[in-house]
């Protein structure tokens, strides 16, 4: 599906306006919690084409491609900018639903936007690790509008992870999209500066339009004694045999093998003697 040019648009009938006005609410909708849009097959090549576009957009060299174990994409900037190092695994990325084209090229898009943005600092909230995220998908949300990109998928994908230390929650990031997309024609052909500059000038408003559902996020993270909770969860309690009930299997697997532990001891003293 193309987007119409303007003299495209103005011969539309009603009627095929309003279907063109449905499908682009397809491409962005996310709001009945199912998997929206089906999954496409890519490989390591069509990834490496994909961050290159990527790299474009924000004027920086290629990365340094890696295929990693354990994560969908994570990118390890540096100051210069050269030797940035972006890791990615391609069968976690479709298990967790980056399956599609555009999924995967927003989630590549946000990645590279850590690095255009290791020497950016808002200060304009507690935590300037969210405010660095939401930027970032600002920026994925721009970046679809600029270059007709369903948004669908990855919102579904970011929209259903709780916040932690380091990520503000799922629906702040979707709003967060949403906010790029929407907003990009307000900035999109303002005076010469970089487009990215322009794009960035939609962070403090984002973020004090949403100030006082951060603050709130922000301070139930705090309280929560991570840890306890998520860095190192509790060891399992030990198991006191002898007060589960008979018909437990483990209790009787455990009297089984004490038995013939006995067993073998008995036979081993015998032979003693
Ligand atoms: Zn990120």
């Amino acid at each position: 599906m193309n987007r119409p040019n303007k003299e495209e648009y103005e011969s539309m009938t009603e009627a095929q306006r309003n279907n063109w006005y449905l499908q682009i609410l397809e491409m962005h909708q996310t709001m009945w919690g199912f998997n929206p849009h089906g999954a496409e097959y890519f490989d390591s090549e069509k990834i490496l084409e994909t961050i290159n576009q990527a790299a474009d957009f924000f004027g920086l060299p290629m990365p340094k491609v890696t295929e990693a174990e354990d994560t969908v994409a994570k990118i390890k900037t540096n100051e210069e900018a050269k030797n940035t190092e972006l890791f990615y695994n391609l069968k976690v990325m479709q298990d967790k639903g980056v399956n599609n084209l555009d999924a995967l090229r927003l989630c590549l898009v946000h990645e590279m936007c850590h690095q255009a943005l290791r020497n950016t600092q808002f200060w304009i909230f507690p935590n300037e690790l969210w405010i660095q995220e939401l930027a970032c998908d600002i920026v994925a949300g721009a970046y679809a509008e600029k270059y007709f990109i369903a948004t669908n998928k990855y919102k579904w994908v970011v929209g259903m992870k709780n916040a932690t230390p380091t990520h503000p929650g799922g629906q702040m990031r979707k709003n967060a999209v949403d906010y790029g997309r929407e907003n990009l024609s307000k900035v999109i052909d303002k005076d010469g500066s970089p487009l990215l500059d322009r794009i960035l000038n939609l962070v403090p408003p984002f973020v004090y339009e949403h100030m006082l559902e951060l603050a709130k996020s922000w301070k139930a993270i705090q309280e929560m004694d991570w840890d306890k909770t998520f860095f190192n969860p509790p060891s399992p309690a030990p198991i006191d045999i002898d007060r589960l009930p008979d018909s437990n299997l483990i209790k009787q697997a455990v009297l089984k093998y004490r038995t013939q532990l006995k067993e073998k001891e008995n036979h081993y003293e015998n032979h003693q003697q």
